[in-house]
């Protein structure tokens, strides 16, 4: 498994494993053992309806109401931790990985993404997958202005997040 099959299976299911937007953190938690804390602020009291921040490894999670609302993967500092699939194990991987690399795999495995059509800083592009309930968005910074085009632009980060309203 390499970071590009991670993200290519991002791309495609709309989740990593079984940390998808809508899914039951109680039900993930039985396949994968409890989360990790993941707060910003530990401590920090939060609002009604606020989500609670937890993570497995490096994929971050939103939870509000037993029900994952966002799951992201930040991939900029060269290496991520995600769960092995193993309850309370994660294995290491490397992260870089650039928008042509991604953008080759998604062709081979014939996923469809769009540029993000808002505007953006010179130096970030998107990769919008369309998928229910929760598109991924996929960010890139251009790290190498010597490298033109997407060689010399490398992934941040990889994000879907699905609409929720506490029920
Ligand atoms: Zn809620």
């Amino acid at each position: 498994m390499t970071i590009v099959d991670v993200l290519t299976e991002f791309a495609e299911s709309g989740g990593i494993g079984v940390l998808k937007p809508g899914a039951s953190l109680a039900e993930v938690s039985e396949r994968l053992g409890p989360p990790q804390d993941g707060e910003y602020f530990p401590g920090r009291r939060r609002k009604r309806g606020e989500p609670r921040n937890v993570r497995y490894g490096d994929v971050r999670l939103e939870v509000c109401c037993d029900k994952l609302l966002a799951v992201a993967l930040s991939t900029g500092s060269g290496s991520v931790d995600l769960p092995s699939g193993v309850s309370g194990e994660t294995e290491e991987l490397p992260s870089a990985v650039t928008a042509a690399q991604l953008r080759e795999a998604f062709a081979t495995a014939g996923i469809r993404a769009e540029e993000g059509l808002w505007p953006e800083p010179a130096d970030q592009l998107t990769l919008v997958v369309p998928r229910s309930p929760a598109d991924v968005h996929f960010t890139f910074r251009r790290t190498d202005a010597d490298v033109s085009g997407d060689s010399g632009t490398v992934l941040h980060s990889a994000i879907a997040r699905g609409h929720h309203v506490c029920g």
